[in-house]
């Protein structure tokens, strides 16, 4: 086995034995294999593999990696997980079928009317700044009111269909620690349910390599996973 098979065997097992732990359904677990600065060909190996979803976080390599790969990975689902400046949006909708770093109602505006004029829906995730860290992007919750206005507002946009929340947590020595970030996420989540009933927002992002056991117990669905499935980043 080489290591790529190795390491998403395990990553897999993990998976289901952190979903078993919480007495969930693995296969309510979306695995985004992290694909950022890894070629072309650990991309295809992973799919040969198995691994379906993909995230890369830089629209600029984007361009450059995935057109080449794109006709040997018909069945792939391409994520957006990193920061998207609205100058590189027409590019961002062209190449991802979810973007789940959406952080302003600007951006989903333009997403929106970009989504329209190529005749495509984009899934969309609102990125949420759970622990307020000024480094990390995503919306803050300081004024609730204007995130749940804003949340409000991206759900009715046309051509974008709004499946969720998605979080960075912390990095923290112990993984345990990043607990009440992801069930702050959870309880968001469930409060934008209960405002919105029309909308399943079904999608919990949380949990990488780190910490995705911590997330899975706080009910993520989908996880993003680089450096245990394709090795540390150069
Ligand atoms: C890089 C990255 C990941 C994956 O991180 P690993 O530690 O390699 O698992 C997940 N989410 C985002 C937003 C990232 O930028």
């Amino acid at each position: 086995m080489n290591d790529i098979e190795k390491n998403l065997l395990l990553v897999q097992q993990r998976i289901a034995a952190a979903a078993e732990r919480a007495r969930r359904d693995p296969r309510d677990i979306t695995l985004v294999a992290v694909s950022k600065t890894q070629p072309g060909a650990a991309i295809l190996a992973a799919h040969a593999l198995g691994a379906q979803h993909f995230g890369e976080n830089r629209v600029e390599e984007a361009r450059e990696k995935i057109p080449l790969i794109k006709r040997q990975l018909q069945t792939a689902t391409w994520h957006l997980i990193g920061h998207l400046q609205s100058r590189k949006v027409k590019d961002a909708v062209a190449l991802f079928d979810v973007v789940q770093s959406v952080d302003s109602l600007a951006l989903a505006q333009r997403l929106s009317e970009r989504a329209m004029s190529l005749g495509k829906t984009i899934s969309i995730l609102l990125e949420v700044n759970v622990s307020g860290e000024p480094t990390k992007s995503g919306f803050v919750l300081a004024s609730r009111v204007e995130f749940f206005d804003a949340a409000r507002a991206i759900s009715a946009l046309p051509h974008l269909d709004t499946q969720g929340l998605m979080t960075l947590a912390p990095i923290v020595p112990n993984p345990d620690d990043t607990r009440p970030y992801f069930r702050a996420l959870r309880e968001l989540r469930d409060e934008l349910r209960a405002q919105m009933p029309n909308r399943a927002w079904q999608h919990l992002s949380m949990g990488m390599t780190d910490d995705f056991e911590s997330a899975i117990a706080e009910g993520a669905t989908i996880v993003r996973i680089g450096r245990a499935i394709f090795g540390e980043r150069k």
